[in-house]
């Protein structure tokens, strides 16, 4: 690893539950493809722009961003910057992704980027309008830029990226009203415990390089 992504083991903000460091794999590593999944119910093409989600209150956001959580767990388990990413839409999780730019060798491979990936099959649509997506950590101007091509509805993230974070921190590409789409952000859902995990991964990479 680079010595500079070292550094970001201190940089990610939040405080709180502390990520049990037992991770000893029982079946091995989990390793799932960047590949579409088969497509869900076929639904006809709709021509009239689907609803945001129902004002989701805090309970609902907890709830999804565990989900994103377990994500960044199974991308910790198999070494890979532990990022999850989850995309809900009519409450429901269509997409569900980690980070596997190790496991894929690409650069792009990143959690919200192989989510969105899947939801778009999951939906047969390229529009995620009146999705929700759910990140343990702040996007990064890459997939800032494609939650602003998919019309997602909403970003919900977990821990503030200070070093990358392009949705409030460095940029806010996905408010930019210079663009043709915004997201609604709600920002700091479970943040101790997405931050945490971050910091545990940089840490323990420290000790055995
Ligand atoms: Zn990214």
């Amino acid at each position: 690893m680079p010595v500079a992504q070292l550094d970001r083991v201190a940089a990610y903000e939040a405080e709180g539950w502390r990520f049990k460091s037992s991770r000893a794999r029982q079946d091995g590593p989990v390793i799932r493809q960047r590949t579409r999944p088969p497509l869900r119910t076929p639904q006809p093409a709709s021509s009239s722009p689907l609803e945001l989600p129902l004002e989701a209150g805090t309970i609902t956001h907890d709830v999804f961003m565990r989900e994103a959580l377990k994500e960044a767990l199974a991308a910790y388990e198999d070494n890979e910057v532990p990022v999850g990413a989850v995309i809900v839409h009519e409450n429901r999780v269509i997409a569900r992704a980690h980070n596997q730019r190790e496991l894929l060798k690409d650069p792009t491979a990143h959690a919200e980027m192989i989510a969105i990936t899947q939801a778009a099959a999951a939906l047969n649509n390229w529009r995620l309008i009146g999705a929700a997506i759910y990140v343990t950590l702040e996007p990064c101007a890459m997939c800032a830029g494609a939650m602003v091509l998919a019309r997602i509805g909403r970003l919900v993230y977990g821990a503030a990226d200070p070093k990358a974070g392009a949705c409030g921190t460095l940029y806010n590409i996905v408010q930019d009203a210079r663009l043709n789409h915004q997201i609604d952000i709600v920002q700091g859902v479970l943040a101790g415990d997405c931050a945490q995990l971050l910091r545990e991964f940089f840490a323990e990479r420290r000790e055995s390089p």
